[in-house]
């Protein structure tokens, strides 16, 4: 995969200290990097938003966001608020969990959402019930995505990879999502098991290889098995939890699994947010903190 996309440049670049040593105290308006995506360049954010996930994916004249952070944080408008993003073409849940789900009725509230996809599942949370609420009440498209279906958005290619029908499983019914931009390819698996791993690999491992992985389940143990790591062949990893996950996440396993080969992982519990820039050809990782 390196040798196919010519030099894959990883770089490390500590933009800024802001809230110094309160992990949870992120000033989003105090990103240096905020602002307009130059031309022919994709930037995906993994937003620091504690044990939770919210990824933000755009180009000149697009962008996505999957997962809408933690139920109990205010976290994720005023990150998009910062990098100045009021309009959103696909709004991704990949499931119903409170710290995926947690402020998607902010985020519609706050900026024009053109498109929601969700996997179909429900759930029997208040945090559920206001989500959709604000799906109800917004005009916003929505979509229940499934494996095999293939969207373009601008420049963007959006391969579901899963899932092929519901399972009653809220983790592992997970919409995953490979983003592809020119040679480029992130992968999504939301909190997808092994189990669920061994599904995609079975119905569309065409749709694994990615140079960027995220790991799946915040880098639970019981995600990112052995074989899907074999599929994916990531040049990058990254995982997005707390610092003090209360879950331990991510898992020592998984890390060392990593490690074993020889992948580069990044955290947003300890790197805060991620950025990862790419022209299409190449790509680099920016840390808003050294790790
Ligand atoms: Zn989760």
């Amino acid at each position: 995969v390196v040798a196919a996309l010519g030099a894959v440049v990883l770089a490390i670049g500590v933009q800024g200290c802001a809230g110094g040593d309160d992990p949870s105290g992120d000033d989003p308006s105090a990103d240096p990097s905020a602002g307009a995506v130059p031309d022919g360049t994709l930037e995906v954010r993994y937003l620091d938003v504690g044990q939770g996930d919210a990824t933000l994916l755009r180009t000149t004249s697009t962008a996505l966001l999957i997962d809408t952070g933690r139920h109990d944080r205010d976290d994720v408008v005023p990150h998009l608020r910062a990098l100045g993003v009021d309009r959103l073409d696909v709004v991704v849940v990949t499931h119903p969990h409170a710290d995926h789900l947690g402020q998607f009725d902010r985020v519609l509230a706050a900026v024009d959402v053109a498109e929601v996809w969700w996997s179909g599942a429900t759930h029997t949370t208040a945090t559920f019930d206001r989500a959709l609420t604000a799906l109800e009440r917004s005009d916003a498209d929505y979509w229940e995505p499934r494996a095999g279906e293939a969207v373009r958005i601008g420049d963007l290619e959006v391969e579901v990879v899963h899932p092929v029908e519901l399972s009653g499983d809220l983790d592992d019914d997970s919409v995953s999502v490979r983003v592809t931009f020119g040679a480029v390819r992130f992968l999504f698996t939301g909190d997808a098991s092994t189990a669920a791993e061994g599904a995609m690999i079975a119905g569309h491992p065409d749709l694994l290889p990615a140079e960027v992985l995220q790991l799946g389940h915040h880098g639970s143990v019981t995600s990112t098995g052995a074989p899907f790591l074999d599929a994916v062949e990531p040049d990058v990893a990254i995982w997005s939890a707390a610092a003090d996950s209360p879950y331990g996440h991510p898992h020592r396993e998984v890390l060392a699994r990593l490690d074993e080969h020889g992948i580069p992982t990044y955290g947003t519990g300890l790197h805060g947010t991620i950025t990862v820039t790419t022209d299409g050809a190449t790509f680099e990782v920016a840390t808003e903190r050294g790790g």
